[in-house]
């Protein structure tokens, strides 16, 4: 059984993801308003997996029959002073999800729940990927993008993804 703390932190986290989501989808929507279709599959395809983080957060509180409670998700930012500030609010936002994580995963740790510990390991590892993804794709951008034609022809190798 969960703890009220960590029931707590659980749906705190869902609400943390969703907005994930729908900051992703707003990026998404700003590059293909610009018409850089690449980012935005991209981006569409981050926050999808954002929902999906959301959903396996939900189950494992229905697996423990603790209460899914959804919150307010903020309103997220939508306009971007250039093509690379939303590369940047991401590594910032993923940066922010892992001390999240982290932290549920000390109060896990503290309360000596074990089960809560390791099923957040695996978001730990998901935080490790995360932060390297969009560490890369902001290294990239800033190495390769000097001019319109290179953010073109990044964006359309980025809309390759599956
Ligand atoms: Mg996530």
């Amino acid at each position: 059984m969960l703890s009220e703390n960590l029931q707590s932190a659980f749906n705190n986290q869902i609400n943390a993801e969703i907005y994930s989501s729908y900051l992703y989808y707003s990026i998404a929507n700003f590059y293909e308003e610009k018409g850089l279709h690449g980012f935005a599959s991209w981006f569409k395809a981050q926050a999808k997996e954002e929902l999906d983080h959301a959903d396996k957060f939900s189950t494992y509180l229905h697996d423990q029959n603790a209460k899914v409670i959804l919150k307010d998700i903020p309103k997220p930012k939508a306009e971007f002073a250039d093509f690379k500030e939303p590369l940047t609010l991401q590594l910032a936002h993923e940066k922010k999800v892992t001390s999240a994580i982290f932290n549920l995963y000390s109060a896990a740790k503290e309360e000596k729940d074990y089960f809560t510990e390791s099923f957040i390991k695996i978001f730990i590892d998901e935080q490790f990927e995360e932060e390297k993804t969009a560490q890369d794709l902001l290294t990239r951008y800033e190495i390769f993008c000097l001019n319109s034609k290179d953010i073109y022809e990044f964006s359309e190798k980025l809309g390759e993804r599956k």
